[in-house]
């Protein structure tokens, strides 16, 4: 009885061959910066933006070098100023963060319930501190929309989504993306959509578009997008705001407009194996499923649970030991970060008051990545090992 997984926590998909082979169309070219194109040519990344606005169903989208640079650009171009207070989620991930602090502004971080989203309580409580909140829909998990949306329109609060685990996600059928001001995506490799390094910019506001399309290195080449605002929107702002280059070329485009047009399929696909995987730890003594709300049509890229309460040998013990069957469980708690920082008090640059209720879900939080390199029997199997081995240890084994 002690089957072992064997695996690839960090195995991705291949890229789709029809990406490959646009890649190489791009390289032949030797056209690979977006604004180089030949006459009568759109180029990839602004056929890429086009076609994600129509998607998503945005006006503007622009494509950017991360989904870290989105989230500057966002910021920058709302006009947050070095000083500023920017309220964010106390979990999320290091850029998050980092991009409050790219433009000089302080994160002020709002608590975690035990569903992992943002406590509307706390962000109640700190609305008068900021009149931005950067949202991070962290793990894919989405809070009351309706609910957030209501708090922050009530104290004039403007909403930034970071929807790096959201892309093809909604809240009561609106996709994610389209709740804030602006939204942020990333296209990183452990993403919903995979070009290495990238991200992508969607708005309806012209003004903060135009702004953005300027930040991120258009020179006076905006006539070229496909998805951006009109010329005499850019007159306004076109000497008055910096280039703060940070480009998608044509080659990542390349690659992720197959997969986009290819994005549903794909979380279907990992939504059948997270179910497999929260299905079969469904009652395990001691262990804490996330609820997931009727409201909220998720994508299950990764899973996570808690072990609430537990003594920190225990959870490390339950590593061990799944770790020692191939499954590789990541634990948010941990005293010293792990590979990644995800809590707000390993951002010790931004000043933070301790958070009890936060603390305790936080020092209890294991997540564990699910590629879609795993089939659903895989998933089954993982999620029989992480059960035997937190029953094991619960029980005093
Ligand atoms: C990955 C990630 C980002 C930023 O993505 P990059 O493209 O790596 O800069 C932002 N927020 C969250 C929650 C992420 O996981």
């Amino acid at each position: 009885m002690t089957d072992v997984f064997t695996g690839n926590f960090t195995q991705q998909e291949p890229i789709p061959e029809e990406g490959i082979e646009a890649a190489i169309e791009v390289m032949r070219s030797g056209r690979i910066h977006r604004y180089n194109v030949a006459e009568g040519e759109a180029g990839e990344t602004a056929l890429l933006e086009k076609e994600f606005a129509d998607q998503l169903g945005v006006k503007y989208c622009l494509a950017v070098a991360s989904g870290g640079y989105a989230m500057g650009a966002a910021l920058r171009a709302m006009g947050v100023a070095p000083g500023a207070r920017v309220l964010t989620n106390a979990f999320t991930l290091a850029p998050v963060p980092g991009a409050i602090a790219s433009v000089g502004a302080v994160p002020v971080f709002v608590g975690v319930t035990e569903d992992l989203v943002i406590d509307l309580e706390d962000l109640k409580a700190k609305a008068v501190q900021a009149d931005v909140l950067m949202l991070s829909h962290m793990r894919g998990h989405l809070c009351d929309m309706d609910a957030l949306m209501d708090i922050c329109d009530g104290a004039g609060i403007r909403v930034i989504e970071d929807c790096a685990h959201t892309m093809g996600a909604s809240w009561r059928g609106k996709p994610s993306g389209l709740w804030g001001e602006m939204a942020c995506y990333s296209t990183q490799t452990y993403k919903h959509v995979n070009s290495g390094e990238g991200g992508l910019l969607v708005s309806n506001d012209p003004d903060l578009m135009a702004r953005a399309t300027i930040l991120s290195g258009s020179y006076m080449l905006y006539g070229r997008h496909l998805a951006a605002p009109a010329p005499e929107v850019f007159e306004k702002i076109k000497y008055h705001t910096p280039n703060v280059s940070g480009r998608m070329d044509h080659l990542r485009a390349a690659i992720l407009r197959p997969q986009l047009r290819n994005l549903d399929a794909q979380c279907e696909a990992w939504n059948m194996r997270y179910r497999a995987v929260d299905d079969g730890l469904a009652e395990t003594p001691g262990l804490t499923r996330i609820r997931r709300p009727q409201e909220e049509y998720f994508v299950g890229s990764s899973i996570q649970f808690l072990l609430l309460d537990w003594e920190e040998d225990k959870i490390h013990d339950v590593i061990a030991r799944c770790a020692g069957r191939g499954v590789e469980l990541k634990w948010f708690g941990g005293k010293e970060p792990v590979a990644f920082t995800s809590r707000y008090d390993s951002w010790q640059y931004a000043p933070s008051e301790p958070m009890p209720k936060s603390d305790r879900v936080l020092k209890g939080v294991i997540d564990m990545r699910i590629p879609l390199t795993f089939s659903v029997d895989d998933c089954a199997l993982i999620a029989r090992i992480i059960r035997e081995e937190v029953i094991a240890v619960y029980q005093g084994g």
